[in-house]
């Protein structure tokens, strides 16, 4: 370390400090994000694979910041996380998402992502509940994604957390299923709706055999026990015709559709039969 000489370990100082400065800046401007209205939501097409209907829409948050710009999620969700913040940013994730997918045509559902930090708290009943009761959409069109690092790491009472939120009449979901520990028999005890395969393994499927054969198992056990697989990340025809064989019930990705507005008389807009 002494080679590297003092002007080396000034600016490396100096380095840290700006990056403490920014991220405490950050942490200031999340705080104040939410009643600056500086959220917004953006959605995109989840598609049947059978009926190659578009069926719903994912919620996706996006923060324009008043100086920085568009923020990514992947930014400012783990630090709103660390606040604890997540949990109004969530409850109002809830209620906008509710309220959009209210006017959307019949049937079509909205996905919500969940925290790790928002699941283990009793407020997302109330949360929940409240998003149903203000937009008056009906239970069933609202399903929540919970994260397998989420729901694994919650602890013993897991299946009855997700009992319970599955009692209001909404449906739940395991996403990005494959990055975290739990294991096949694992999900076959979980009362899931729906698995979304992670999106590594609709990438790599076609060049590594591990991900087809995750692919394939998950999306066995799916039909198995009753659990709607959904495969993410979805970018090229032939990932969607891989997913269609292995009998994957949808699929969702740029190829299908980027996350953008729902236009208010026709939110079936990607169901254009091209596949
Ligand atoms: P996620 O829930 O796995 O969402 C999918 C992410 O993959 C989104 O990124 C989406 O834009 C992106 N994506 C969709 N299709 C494709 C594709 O074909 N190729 C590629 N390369 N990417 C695709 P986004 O919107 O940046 O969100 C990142 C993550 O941030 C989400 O991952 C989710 O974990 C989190 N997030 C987003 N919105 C919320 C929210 O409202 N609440 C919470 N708690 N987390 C959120
Ligand atoms: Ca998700
Ligand atoms: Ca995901
Ligand atoms: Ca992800």
């Amino acid at each position: 370390a002494k080679r590297t000489g003092r002007n080396r370990v000034f600016s490396y100082e100096e380095g840290m400090l700006e990056k403490v400065a920014a991220r405490h800046q950050l942490e200031t401007d999340l705080k104040t994000a939410l009643e600056n209205h500086e959220f917004r939501l953006v959605y995109q097409p989840i598609r049947d694979l059978r009926s190659e209907r578009t069926v719903g829409f994912e919620a996706l948050i996006r923060w324009h910041h008043p100086t920085r710009g568009l923020v990514s999620p992947a930014d400012f969700i783990p630090l709103a996380e660390e606040l604890g913040c997540i949990v109004a940013i969530g409850g109002w994730v809830l209620a906008e998402a509710c309220r959009e997918a209210a006017t959307w045509q019949d049937g079509m559902y909205v996905a919500v992502n969940v925290s790790a930090v928002q699941f283990r708290t009793p407020l997302l009943f109330a949360h929940v509940t409240q998003a149903l009761a203000e937009s008056g959409l009906p239970a069933h069109r609202l399903e929540v994604e919970l994260t397998e690092t989420a729901i694994v790491s919650h602890g013993t009472h897991v299946a009855q957390t997700l009992e319970a939120l599955r009692a209001l009449g909404i449906k739940v979901a395991m996403d990005d299923f494959g990055t975290g520990y739990s294991s096949l028999a694992h999900l076959r005890d979980l009362p899931l709706d729906r698995i979304k395969i992670d999106r590594s393994f609709v990438a790599t499927a076609a060049t590594d055999n591990s991900s087809m054969a995750v692919l394939r198992a998950v999306t066995q056990l799916g039909r198995d026990i009753g659990i709607a697989t959904l495969g993410e990340g979805v970018e090229t025809v032939e990932q969607m015709r891989l997913l269609k064989s292995l009998g994957c019930d949808a699929a969702q990705g740029y190829l299908i559709g980027k996350p953008g507005a729902v236009e208010p008389a026709s939110s079936d807009l990607s169901a254009d039969g091209a596949f």
